[in-house]
């Protein structure tokens, strides 16, 4: 049996989810910077105890604003994935705008790379009804918005399963959540994630957590992530992987 897979997944927002969300509140806009200057950081610290190598969705406007940031992700051997240009749902978009958004995204992120980007998650999980054709007709492997299943699936595009994998989400196993719309606090949170990660190894499915530096690079939440790390540890066949990696070695 293939060992019980865990992908930690970490969205590079900075700015741009606040901005969309209360333009022009300094209050709000320099908790989303706090993220790529210093959140990013202590994440990549901590992951680097324990060996883990992670996958970052990055918005394309962080990356210019922010380019030390990734170029950090990348050196630590962490994967970069698309998390559109802006921070506007898809499904907000008009349609060429988003086909120049995730193809701009991705060729900036490329930049930094030097090799294709394959992976994609939409802006505040909100694709539109051409997105997974836009990925598919773009090269990517794999998306990862839905939340209505905990195990991957291929995405049907008119009727037809495609070939780009979703890898699902869950509010659950998001940190914004928690912390923000139900102000949650650090032990609470990490409580459910390991109630969830019991269920999850005990379906064999899939443990895939979303966090945000902006808000889990915080010191004390950061500890949240380490618990869940060292809890998963405990477990002899788990093994930590990059989206990637998964797609490649489990759906392959
Ligand atoms: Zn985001």
């Amino acid at each position: 049996m293939k060992p019980f897979p865990v992908l930690l997944t970490f969205d590079l927002d900075g700015e741009t989810a606040f901005e969309e969300m209360h333009p022009g509140i300094g209050y709000y806009v320099t908790q989303g910077g706090y993220g790529p200057r210093k959140g990013v950081y202590r994440i990549m610290d901590l992951l680097d105890q324990y060996d883990i190598k992670a996958t970052f969705c990055v918005v394309g406007q962080t990356a210019e604003r922010y380019p030390e940031a990734v170029e950090e992700i990348i050196s630590r051997g962490h994967e970069i994935a698309c998390h559109g240009y802006t921070h506007r749902g898809y499904n907000a978009l008009d349609p060429e705008i988003e086909i120049e958004y995730i193809k701009k995204s991705r060729g900036l992120l490329e930049d930094f790379t030097g090799e294709r980007i394959l992976g994609h998650r939409t802006p505040r999980w909100r694709p539109s009804e051409r997105t997974h054709k836009n990925l598919v007709d773009l090269g990517f492997l794999w998306n990862s918005d839905y939340m209505g299943s905990e195990e991957c699936f291929y995405n049907k595009i008119d009727g037809e399963a495609s070939r780009l994998l979703e890898i699902p989400v869950a509010y659950n196993l998001d940190d914004w959540t928690f912390y923000f719309d139900w102000g949650a606090n650090v032990k609470e949170t990490v409580d459910v994630w390991e109630i969830e990660f019991d269920a999850r190894y005990k379906d064999r499915s899939l443990f895939c957590l979303t966090n945000h530096p902006q808000v889990t690079g915080r010191p004390s939440r950061l500890l949240c992530l380490k618990g869940i790390i060292e809890y998963a540890c405990k477990y002899p066949d788990v093994e930590f992987m990059k989206a990637t990696d998964y797609v490649k070695e489990y759906w392959g």
